[in-house]
This record gives C-alpha cells, sequence and structure tokens, in this order.
C-alpha cells in the first residue's frame, strides 16, 4: 500500500467562488500584489472579480501584469521589488500557467535576502516565501496544486525549482474565467492536462493516490478532447469547461506526488527555442510516450486503457486531433546541443524502462529529422 499524499491547498470552486470567499483573503492580510499576464486577467473577468473582493475586505493592492509566457526570472525579479516596496503580505496569481508560476517565483523572491537566480532555483530561501493565492483561467496546467514553478533562466532555459512551501494556500477553480480561452489554447491546455495524467500515471514515483487522480483525468479528457478538437466550430459549454477544469486539478494533484516524465523534458525547448505552447511542446511526444509504456509495461497499459474503454491508437487519434502540425527540423549538430540537458533528468528517469539521453535523441530524431 501506498497512499502517501499531502495537499497544503485549499481548493475552492464553483461559479462566483472568488466572490463568495472574500473572507478567506483578508485572513492573509491587509496588502497583497496581483500578478497577472497582459490580457487574460482582464478578458477572463477574473481580475474585476478579485479587486472588487479586495476592496470590499479593505485589502490594499498593487497590480503587476507584465508577465509573458514562459515568464522570465527579470519580470518575476521585477515583481518582488515591487512587492516588497508596497509591504505584499501574500501573493494572488491570475492567468494561465505563467502566472501562477510566476507568483510562485514572486512570493521566494519578494522574501529571499539572496534573489539570484542560482538561490531561487536551488529551493533552499532563507525565508519562508509569502503566501501564494492562484486564480486560474486556463484548465491545463494544475499549477493551482502543485508545489513547482517552471521560469525561464536569464539564459533562456526553462528550469523548475520545487518545494512544499509553493503550494498555494488557497486555490480558486472557477471555470468561467476559462471561456475566453481561444480555441488555440484551449486544445493546447487541455493536451498540457492529459500528458500530466498520462505521465504521472506511467511514473516510477506513481502511487495509489496519484493515480487514481491520473486516471480520473484521463477519462474526463477522452470525452473532452473529441469536444476541444471542434471548439472552433462548436464552442464549449460552461459545463465542458468545468468537466476539463476539473481534469487539469486532477492532473496537478497526480503530479504533484510524481513530477512529470519525458514528454514535458522533451517538450521545454520547443517553447523556448520554437516558442510552440506549452501543452503542444509536450504533447507531440505523447504517442511516444504511449508506444513506449506498452513496451515496457504492456500488460499494465493495455489494462489502463481497457478499464478506460480506450486503446493506443484511438487515443493517439485524438491526441493528433487536437495537435497543430509542428513543423520543426533539427540537424544532427542541434539534437547534440540539446543532450547535455538529458543528462541525469528527474523526469527521464522517473519513466519507466531505461530512458536516457540516447533514448532522448533517438526520440528527437525520429519526430524532427
Ligand atoms: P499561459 O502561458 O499562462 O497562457 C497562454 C496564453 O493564453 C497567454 O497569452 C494568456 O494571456 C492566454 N490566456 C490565459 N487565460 C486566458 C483566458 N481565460 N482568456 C483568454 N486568454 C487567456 O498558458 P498555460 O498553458 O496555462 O501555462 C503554461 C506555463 O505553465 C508554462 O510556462 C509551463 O512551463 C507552466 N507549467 C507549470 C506547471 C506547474 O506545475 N507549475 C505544470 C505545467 C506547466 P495573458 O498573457 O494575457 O495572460
Ligand atoms: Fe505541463
Amino acid at each position: 500500500m501506498n497512499m502517501n499524499f499531502c495537499l497544503p491547498t485549499t481548493i475552492i470552486t464553483g461559479k462566483n467562488c472568488l466572490a463568495s470567499n472574500g473572507e478567506l483573503l483578508s485572513r492573509l492580510g491587509s496588502r497583497c500584489i496581483i500578478v497577472t499576464g497582459k490580457s487574460a486577467a482582464r478578458r477572463s473577468g477574473a481580475l474585476d472579480d478579485l479587486i472588487s473582493v479586495l476592496k470590499s475586505e479593505g485589502i490594499e493592492y498593487a497590480l503587476f501584469d507584465e508577465i509573458e509566457q514562459n515568464p522570465s526570472y527579470k519580470s518575476c525579479l521585477s515583481a518582488a521589488l515591487a512587492a516588497k516596496q508596497m509591504g505584499a503580505e501574500f501573493v494572488v496569481g491570475i492567468g494561465g500557467g505563467s502566472p501562477l508560476d510566476a507568483a510562485k517565483a514572486i512570493a521566494v523572491l519578494a522574501k529571499a535576502s539572496d534573489t539570484s537566480p542560482e538561490a531561487l532555483y536551488s529551493s533552499k530561501w532563507d525565508a519562508a516565501p509569502l503566501p501564494i493565492v492562484a486564480v486560474g483561467t486556463t484548465a491545463g496546467t494544475g499549477s493551482e496544486v502543485t508545489p513547482v514553478s517552471v521560469i525561464t533562466t536569464p539564459n533562456g532555459i526553462k528550469k523548475s525549482f520545487r518545494a512544499p512551501s509553493l503550494y498555494p494556500v488557497l486555490a480558486f477553480g472557477d471555470a468561467t474565467y476559462t471561456m475566453s480561452l481561444p480555441p488555440d489554447f484551449t486544445r493546447s491546455t487541455a493536451l498540457d492536462a492529459l500528458a500530466h495524467c498520462l505521465e504521472s500515471y506511467f511514473n516510477r514515483s506513481s502511487n495509489d493516490i496519484s493515480r487514481l487522480f491520473a486516471k480520473r483525468g484521463i477519462a474526463i479528457l477522452i470525452e473532452m478532447l473529441e469536444k476541444t478538437a471542434d471548439c472552433h466550430l462548436t464552442p464549449l459549454s460552461f459545463e465542458d469547461r468545468e468537466a476539463i477544469y476539473c481534469a487539469s486539478l486532477y492532473g496537478g494533484l497526480a503530479i504533484s506526488v510524481t513530477g512529470t516524465a519525458f514528454p514535458h523534458a522533451l517538450g521545454y525547448f520547443l517553447s523556448e527555442q520554437y516558442g510552440i505552447p506549452h501543452g503542444n511542446a509536450c504533447a507531440v511526444y505523447l504517442e511516444e510516450f504511449i508506444r513506449h509504456n506498452l513496451e515496457v509495461s504492456q500488460e499494465e497499459t493495455e489494462l489502463l486503457f481497457a478499464e478506460l474503454g480506450t486503446d493506443a491508437e484511438s487515443l493517439s487519434a485524438l491526441i493528433r486531433k487536437n495537435l497543430p502540425d509542428i513543423k520543426i527540423s533539427l540537424t544532427e549538430e542541434k539534437i547534440a546541443s540539446l543532450l547535455p540537458r538529458y543528462e541525469d533528468n528527474k523526469s527521464l528517469k522517473k519513466c519507466y524502462g531505461n530512458v536516457d539521453k540516447d533514448f532522448a535523441a533517438d526520440i528527437l530524431r525520429r519526430l524532427f529529422s
């Protein structure tokens, strides 16, 4: 038996959950910094809702709305300075994974005396980070319920750090805020959620609880990815959006136990260097991941798919229906230049079978050369 699990995050979901829970915010302090990207927090309606709650609770706030996709260390440091200046007692991130991950980094940088990149990524800080509140506007990363942040280094590398103190204290999941997500990001973020569930299920660190979450997430997404594939023609209903949000939280809960596997590890450079959105960048490897697990762990993989009423081919077809063409081509020199990052890589080691840097090189060749 292994059901080891800890979630220090209070998850609150449903329509208007932010507006009806203002008192939970006032318990965190009387000053906060709000961290968002350029537009989504406003377009989704989440920023207006938050500001009216803060006003009614008498909480002062400052807004930092310059978080970019694949958030950079530099932006996080600027926001942390603003947080310090205003004496913020907590950080509220509104957005997809980018502002939510940035909120985690800002919470660290606003308190730690050493704010260098090395100190940030070391996860060894001399002060506890500020409490973090997460308000999701995409349904994909599950960052609302993970102790992980992925921030782009000053050298342009997406790099993660992880610590129990990075779990948001509060996560608000109101799928209303995902209604404005355009079709391409709806598909890409739903594929990210599927990647989390699959990479967590077939993972050396999985346990009974994480598998339960992962399996439930996959079941929901098998149904929902049929709809997201056509959501540019038939917009998703609120109920569908809510189902996908739910699956994204299951995925987040699952990876909070296990971490991810090779699709995520191999996906990062595609976002850094080719601007491919995170979900697509990881999902492009999912067919390979499914095939690999069928090879090294056939019985377990077939059993899961049978329980879910699917099979490898149907699931792969569903992924293809949601994935745009990724037209990049990598030379042998380029592949060689990427390989150092797969030496001693945690996410590769989590995979079943023998997944190392040569394995990574083979996949990159198969897909992109
Ligand atoms: P994102 O980068 O947060 O956002 C993608 C785009 O969608 C942005 O242009 C954003 O606009 C827009 N957008 C977001 N919500 C919207 C809405 N409701 N309406 C209209 N537009 C909206 O995308 P993401 O896929 O959610 O996050 C990806 C990041 O999360 C990556 O950096 C990845 O590494 C990280 N991640 C973290 C974890 C974890 O456990 N911490 C797990 C997986 C991935 P704005 O720029 O205006 O906001
Ligand atoms: Fe992801």
